[in-house]
């Protein structure tokens, strides 16, 4: 067993556990970043790709910013496309803010590159990762990695590990662990094809709901509405591209096609544990919380916990315990306002299509719709909502 020490251990390099790293490693706080895949695996694992303004606002102002705001194109507006119709919605014009497109492997090269590179230390491909003694002054992470037994102990661990991970598990049976499931899927979808559009379409439909998202000038994100149990298998490219152009495509804005290279079934569920923080482990980012990418909120909440989870680290090693006392209860409101939004946004993308079987709740989607489209107060709720101009990091 190889022991070392550090003030915090990190599980994760996702944009939590990254961010996380960096902003203590040049805060002059120790820390060591354990990551189970390997680096080449992480810096091209496609995900997220639009980032709300607050956020890459927080990541320039702590040196973290520089690349995403020098090569991500601005997007600030996008179409509700249903009944065949177009129906634009410029929320930048109402928030003054836009969204940064900025593919989520080029934010998570661009954190390794700025920590690893500039000496910061990392242990990628760890196994069998546990945590102890995590409600002492100081508890201890024990992995494997390159064939051998390792331990560090520390003052926290900071459980960036993802939905996927195993900081959760150390929470008390007290936690409240709070889910809700749509009872559908989505089919993810990455294809070899120019944008189709200058903004993001949201396709309402009876067949189901879909929606075109850039991520580069030659890749474009789509999602398909998928029934309960579908699979992959169930979902060739000849059905890919024929439900895309009748749910998407409207006269005089079609549908590009191109080569599909990612397709998955998205099980489309929240969840949220709090309290986000037991005894010395403090979680951030999807270890906490999963939203469903129904409005592109997941890596801006990770975003968001790792700013006041550094914030408050900091504050401890300069003598002042209270933020991190506070950092879930901090962490909370935004986590359950990005919930709500996605479930109210839901119900317009989702129950239109549930016309034939639920015409009320159809009928109540297509009220919001109206409104939404039909009054500026509601626009102007909605838009700061959706660009999440409330938070100000
Ligand atoms: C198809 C899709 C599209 C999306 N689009 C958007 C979008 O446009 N905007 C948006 O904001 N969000 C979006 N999201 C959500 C976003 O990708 C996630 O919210 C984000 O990755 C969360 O970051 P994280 O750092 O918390 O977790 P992760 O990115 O999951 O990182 C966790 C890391 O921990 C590692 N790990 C797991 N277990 C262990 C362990 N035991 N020890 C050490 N390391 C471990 C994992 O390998 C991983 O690298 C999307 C998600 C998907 C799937």
């Amino acid at each position: 067993m190889v022991s070392t020490r550090t003030a915090v251990a990190v599980l994760g390099a996702g944009p939590a556990g990254l961010t996380v790293a960096n902003l203590l490693r040049r805060a002059g706080i120790g820390c060591v970043l354990l990551e189970r895949e390997s680096r080449a695996f992480i810096e091209q694992r496609p995900r997220a790709g639009f980032i709300e303004e607050w956020a890459v606002r927080g990541l320039e102002r702590r040196g973290l910013g520089e690349q995403l705001v020098a090569k991500a194109p601005r997007h600030e507006k996008f179409e509700f496309r249903f009944a065949g119709q177009r129906h634009v919605f410029r929320y930048g014009d109402v928030t003054g803010q836009r969204h940064f497109v900025y593919p989520q492997q080029l934010l998570v090269t661009d954190l390794v590159a700025q920590y690893v590179d500039a000496g910061g230390e990392a242990v990628f491909e760890v196994s069998d990762v546990r945590l102890h003694d995590l409600t002492s002054d100081s508890p201890a992470v024990t992995f494997r990695a390159d064939g051998g037994e390792h331990r560090i102990d520390c003052d926290f661990v900071a459980g960036c590990d993802g939905a996927r991970g195993v900081s959760a598990s150390y929470l008390p049976e007290s936690a409240v662990r709070a889910h809700h499931d749509y009872g559908i899927g989505w089919l993810a979808l990455l294809a070899e094809a120019p944008p189709s559009a200058d903004g993001v379409l949201f396709g309402i439909h009876p067949r189901g709901f879909a929606a075109h998202m850039a991520r580069t000038p030659t890749v474009t994100r789509f999602y398909l509405q998928t029934a309960p149990g579908e699979t992959e298998a169930d979902w060739p490219d000849e059905r890919v591209w024929r439900e895309l152009h009748a749910r998407l495509a409207v006269p005089g804005g079609e549908i590009v096609e191109g080569k599909l290279f990612e397709k998955r079934i998205l099980d489309m569920h929240n969840s949220v544990v709090e309290p986000m923080s037991h005894g010395r482990l403090h979680l951030a980012g999807e270890s906490a919380h999963l939203v469903a990418p129904i409005a592109a909120k997941g890596m801006n909440l990770a975003l968001h916990d790792a700013f006041l989870l550094t914030d408050a680290l900091a504050a401890y090693y300069a003598g002042d315990p209270a933020p991190l006392a506070g950092y879930s209860a901090a962490c909370l409101p935004l986590v359950w306002q990005y919930q709500e939004f996605s479930l109210w946004l839901s119900d317009i993308f989702h129950h239109t299509a549930a016309g034939a079987e639920n015409p009320f709740l159809a009928r109540v989607a297509e009220a919001r719709m109206r409104r939404l489209l039909g009054s500026p107060a509601a626009a102007a709720a909605f838009a700061e909502l959706y660009i999440g101009k409330n938070a100000d990091f």
